[in-house]
């Protein structure tokens, strides 16, 4: 039926919208119903038409030579007007509607220029108050929308359809950021250009990863190693856009396995969620915080807690009081999940348990604060969260020179002002170090974690000493909240699930649930180690400036870089 359609012609307001137009997305014509293909069909009617009136106009000589009446016609004559009458219908039909519908959706484009004015004048005079935004007319044509996208781009921009209702709408995730992001466009005025929108599964982030998705960043991954980490090499896979940190982490992990690789040991694997409610006396809330901590209660919350997961594993319940209203810190295993949908779920089962002896209690919010999430705190430093680790090495004398072309003393001393006095002097909470965040951030963009967790999962305090006579330096990263997950959130997309991969912790891990995510915390804690060995290396040498002027600062000249 599709090369049937042929050619409209086209206004100027089509031609506009239109070029690149499929022949799929145009509006049906008339013709479109014919059953053949659509130069047979006119190739026969054309011929037909022609022929037989040829064949009439050799009979009417004939006759009026021969002097036989016009109205007097053999069969052969009857058939021939009967064609020629069926031709003429079949041509003007294709060619006489095509020409009426031509002029009709010219009418019918110019008014629907003028509704988008209209409506657009409209908007202006109900949202009197809002920041003026470019009219439509005035906005850049997108050339390679359909007609039905057209319309729907229109819509968002002017507030019929709602943006974020475009995916359950349409039921293409795809064409849905497409449309949102030409309605993103008009409406701000400026391009998008550079933001890539092809070459994502954006099916694999709806109602998980991003709402409202109207492409991707592009951050290049870097891969530093191999780690010798407790016998075993990794390749670390580091997404960042600062110059020097894979080649520094990189070299602290050659500095690591020279000198025969590095220890990790898991201290504690925990998440925490802490609810605040609220009671009626400081008294009545002191009897609550001592029911959840007394050990005899402690099994009942804890079936009561893991109720609603395989995974979830209740590990004991902090409490703190602020006069009436109650802090209850639960910490949980959480299998290879980072844990918080999975933590939040079991508080709610004890808070609907509680209300049973505690009917007075309030329950003013599911966090607060007593977690802590993503904020610096205390807590999260003094008690841990997620994985608590430490990690060790012994560098040789001799690595310290070659590789790091450092001494040991020079870097022990370095240790002991900057980040362990330094820090103090500066107030630090959890910042005894040299730049844990830097490493901590760049592996848990490559694999899929919440890069807000960087700022408790950066708390790092880093301890440099001299051994064996002063001869060989011991380093170790104590961290001891580390919230990484293989399963949940960012993990299952296409390239962080790669990422994951390349260390061999992709996804859950069947037989010993919470491993994978157990040796990624790890992983993570010895790719700081060679962070801080090589940085603090590069200070104490007095190479920091000159290698990121090697690394860091690109010849490009930036002024020539459009804005
Ligand atoms: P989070 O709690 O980190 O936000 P989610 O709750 O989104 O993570 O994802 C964890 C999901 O994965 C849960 O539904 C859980 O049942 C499932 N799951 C499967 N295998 C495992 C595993 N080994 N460890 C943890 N969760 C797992």
């Amino acid at each position: 039926m599709d090369i049937r359609r042929r050619p409209p012609l086209r206004s100027h307001y089509n031609q506009k919208h239109k070029a690149d137009e499929t022949v799929d997305q145009r509006s049906p014509k008339a013709s479109d119903a014919l059953p053949l293909p659509l130069y047979l069909t006119n190739g026969i009617f054309f011929t037909l038409f022609f022929s037989v009136s040829y064949f009439l106009l050799q009979r009417w000589r004939d006759k009026i030579r021969s002097s036989i009446p016009l109205h007097v016609v053999t069969l052969s004559e009857l058939a021939a007007i009967v064609s020629l009458i069926a031709s003429f219908i079949y041509l003007l039909g294709f060619f006489g509607i095509d020409f009426v519908q031509s002029i009709i959706s010219r009418n019918s484009a110019w008014d629907l220029e003028n509704d988008d004015e209209q409506r657009f004048l409209v908007n202006e005079d109900r949202n009197i108050h809002s920041p003026a935004k470019p009219r439509l007319m005035d906005l850049p044509a997108i050339p390679s929308v359909s007609q039905d996208d057209e319309e729907l781009v229109k819509s968002v921009v002017s507030g019929e359809v709602p943006s974020y209702s475009l995916e359950s709408k349409l039921g293409d995730c795809f064409r849905a950021a497409k449309i949102r992001r030409d309605a993103v466009q008009r409406l701000v005025g400026r391009s998008l250009e550079g933001l890539p929108l092809e070459g994502f599964d954006y099916d694999s982030i709806l109602g998980q990863c991003c709402e409202m998705p109207v492409g991707y960043v592009q951050i290049p991954v870097g891969i530093a190693g191999p780690l010798l980490l407790n016998g075993c090499e990794y390749s670390v896979p580091m997404a960042t856009t600062e110059g020097c940190l894979v080649a520094s982490t990189n070299r602290g992990c050659k500095a690591i396995f020279a000198s025969g690789g590095a220890t990790c040991v898991l201290l504690r694997d925990a998440m925490t969620r802490a609810p605040v409610v609220r009671f009626t006396s400081a008294k009545r809330a002191t009897e609550l915080k001592f029911f959840l901590e007394d050990p005899l209660n402690f099994d009942t919350l804890s079936v009561v807690f893991s109720k609603s997961s395989r995974f979830a594993r209740l590990q004991g319940i902090k409490c703190a009081i602020a006069g009436k209203n109650l802090y209850i810190r639960f910490s949980c295993s959480t299998g290879d999940a980072m844990g918080m949908n999975m933590v939040s779920k079991g508080v709610q089962n004890v808070l609907d348990f509680l209300q049973n002896d505690f009917p007075d209690m309030d329950v003013i919010g599911i966090s607060g604060n007593f977690c802590s999430d993503k904020k610096p705190a205390a807590v999260n430093w003094i008690e841990g969260r997620g994985k608590s680790v430490v990690c060790e090495a012994i560098i040789t004398r001799h690595v310290v020179t070659k590789v790091l072309k450092t001494t040991v003393p020079a870097l022990v001393e370095l240790n002991m002002l900057k980040n362990l006095t330094g820090s103090a002097v500066a107030g630090a909470l959890g910042g005894f170090n040299a730049h844990a965040a830097n490493i901590v951030s760049a592996i848990y963009i490559a694999t899929g974690q919440d890069p807000a967790q960087n700022i408790e999962s950066s708390h790092c305090i880093t301890m440099m000493e001299a051994i064996n006579n002063g001869n060989d330096l011991h380093i170790s990263v104590t961290m001891p909240s580390i919230e990484v997950g293989t399963v949940g959130g960012g993990t299952q997309l296409a390239s962080q699930s790669a990422c994951l991969n390349l260390l061999g912790v992709k996804g859950a891990n069947k037989e010993s649930p919470g491993s994978n995510s157990q040796l990624l915390a790890t992983v993570v804690a010895g790719s700081v180690l060679a962070g801080e060995l090589s940085l603090m290396s590069a200070i104490a040498g007095g190479q920091l400036v000159k290698s990121h002027m090697k690394y860091n600062r690109s010849s490009r000249d930036v002024t020539k870089i459009g804005s």
